[in-house]
């Protein structure tokens, strides 16, 4: 149904289509040009109504759903319709609505709860939005559970995310998120004991420690063991799904609209249909997610998801051609990185060339710089369009922290034969609701990600994990009973402690002089 309130906003609302409820969508009048971005909404019936003081500037179009084949009305944009009369231009930007924060809010909690009866299928098959270690694990536990399912990423050069690897050249590898991980958990402990066994990853045997402005170097002991993937963290991404058959992935791919109709999900890409499912695992967060999530018809989660907070950081890319001279308490050993503390460009440097090759071999030296947060923050722009004179600037503040942090000279540095800035514009996650996974059976759709638990790769695991059971018994459950299996729509989050790239739990340092390899 289609009706005018306060003479500001349209409310479009679905009739109920087979198998779900679909929801209601307010549409203010000064924007209506943009009610396109609504094709999301085209499978569902609206009867609509137009206000006369619309059909002016505004006609109603038929309109073929790109992704479901299935005719509908919707509101045209056309600037000149047969009952338009004379053309009239407006002043307003038609790109307004839908892309504010505002907006985004208001359509996240104004809409109504998606609610699936029909019965799910003997065979269901699950879409999982993000290829990163939570939606690849969630992925291979669905998989031992039987059920099959769909990874949807937006990598170009492979599936991972935070998991990420950029090779330059075979010379020039970098790690430029993910370092390494930690193992706390007893069941994350036997997963990394089966990559270990297949060889996907290996104990890191540098040294790392904390590393004071002017080069002071505390050397952490060698336990807890660090792990690192063998050619670069990517590829424990590439690895894991390589043997298994009941996981399809699609990309590079950016879903970019969720619609539930017919008693199924429908995802679909710019318009184009990606396919349908019987339930859908969000793997990924930040403002892609809360866009996805604010037209949804799943207000419980989107409104978690809004609930998060995430940091900035700045990574650096630089190899060099010598090696990079090493502070005093460092000189001797396998330096492989440190967290660095008391230089707001800097939280870490992370030497891959000898991590990868845990050797110093003739160059290039490639390392990894990350920023703290607050620096990110203070540096924020469009992570997808850096103007070139904050890229620049970024880069010297950075080279700057560095030869403090390894305590050179001012200007003594050797400058990088190779360079790259990269904004990670969500970074981190700073708060969080401490659950494994969230899910929603009326609209049977999850959550997983890093952020649930924490904000590390061993977080991210763990949570894929949890959403895959949790996703495999609520569909062999039949759906009959939603109750039991509502979690975590409701929990309150918490600040998260740890350094400004994550949580690494038992590596701290004590700074008191530690025997490496004693
Ligand atoms: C700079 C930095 C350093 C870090 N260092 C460490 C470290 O040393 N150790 C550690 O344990 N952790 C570290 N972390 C954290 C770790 O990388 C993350 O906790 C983990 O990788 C998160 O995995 P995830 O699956 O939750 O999310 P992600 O890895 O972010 O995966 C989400 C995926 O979804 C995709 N996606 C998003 N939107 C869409 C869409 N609409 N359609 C399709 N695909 C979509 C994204 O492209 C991405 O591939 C670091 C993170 C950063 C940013």
């Amino acid at each position: 149904m289609l009706r005018q309130k306060k003479k500001s906003f349209l409310i479009l609302r679905s009739a109920h289509t087979a198998g779900c409820v679909s929801e209601t969508v307010e549409l203010p009048v000064t924007t209506m040009p943009t009610a396109c971005n609504y094709h999301h909404l085209l499978s569902s019936t609206f009867v609509i109504q137009i206000p006369n003081k619309f059909t002016k500037h505004h006609s109603i179009t038929v309109f073929k759903s790109p992704a479901t084949n299935i005719f509908n009305p919707i509101l045209g944009c056309s600037k000149k319709s047969s009952m338009d009369g004379p053309k009239k231009t407006s002043r307003r930007s038609p790109r307004k609505y839908g892309s504010s924060r505002k907006s985004v809010l208001r359509k996240t909690f104004k809409q109504e709860q998606v609610t699936f009866t029909a019965p799910i299928s003997d065979d269901p098959v699950v879409a999982i939005i993000g290829g990163g270690m939570s939606g690849l694990l969630c992925a291979l536990q669905l998989e031992k559970r039987g059920v099959r399912s769909t990874v949807f990423d937006t990598g170009i050069h492979g599936l991972g995310g935070r998991l990420g690897t950029r090779m330059i050249d075979p010379s020039m590898i970098f790690d430029h998120a993910a370092q390494f991980f930690t193992v706390s958990n007893p069941l994350f402990s036997e997963l990394v004991d089966e990559w270990s066994h297949k060889g996907y990853v290996r104990e890191s045997v540098g040294v790392i420690g904390e590393l004071e402005a002017g080069g002071d170097f505390f050397p952490f002991p060698p336990s807890p063991p660090r792990y690192i993937a063998v050619n670069g963290m990517r590829t424990l991404a590439d690895s894991l799904l390589s043997q298994s058959s009941m996981v399809n992935v699609v990309r590079p791919c950016w879903i970019s609209s969720i619609e539930a109709y017919n008693g199924m999900w429908h995802l679909s890409e710019n318009g184009k249909l990606r396919g349908q499912f019987d339930a859908i695992v969000i793997a990924h967060n930040g403002k892609c997610a809360n866009k996805l999530l604010s037209t949804s018809g799943l207000p419980l989660v989107a409104r978690q998801m809004k609930r998060l907070d995430l940091s900035s950081i700045w990574a650096l890319l630089a190899a060099f051609e010598e090696p990079l001279p090493l502070p005093p308490k460092a000189i001797g050993l396998p330096f492989e990185g440190a967290f660095v503390k008391g230089i707001d460009a800097v939280s870490w440097i992370g030497n891959n060339t000898q991590k990868l090759s845990n050797s110093q071999k003739a160059g290039p030296h490639c390392w990894t710089v990350f920023s703290t947060a607050s620096f990110g923050k203070r540096h924020k722009v469009p992570q997808e369009n850096i103007p070139n004179a904050t890229a620049e600037k970024v880069k010297e503040l950075m080279l700057a922290g560095v030869e403090n942090a390894l305590g050179l000279q001012s200007a003594s540095l050797q400058r990088p034969i190779y360079t790259r800035v990269q904004l990670w514009g969500a970074a981190l996650p700073t708060n969080s609701p401490g659950i494994p996974c969230i899910f929603d059976p009326l609209g049977r759709a999850g959550i997983c990600g890093d952020w649930l638990l924490g904000s590390n790769l061993e977080a991210a695991a763990l949570s894929g994990i949890s959403l895959g059971n949790h996703t495999a018994d609520y569909l062999k459950s039949g759906g009959s009973r939603p109750d039991e299996f509502a979690v975590g729509l409701h929990d309150e989050f918490q600040v998260l402690e740890g350094h400004d790239i994550g949580q690494f739990p038992g590596l701290e340092s004590n700074k008191t002089p530690v025997q490496i390899g004693a």
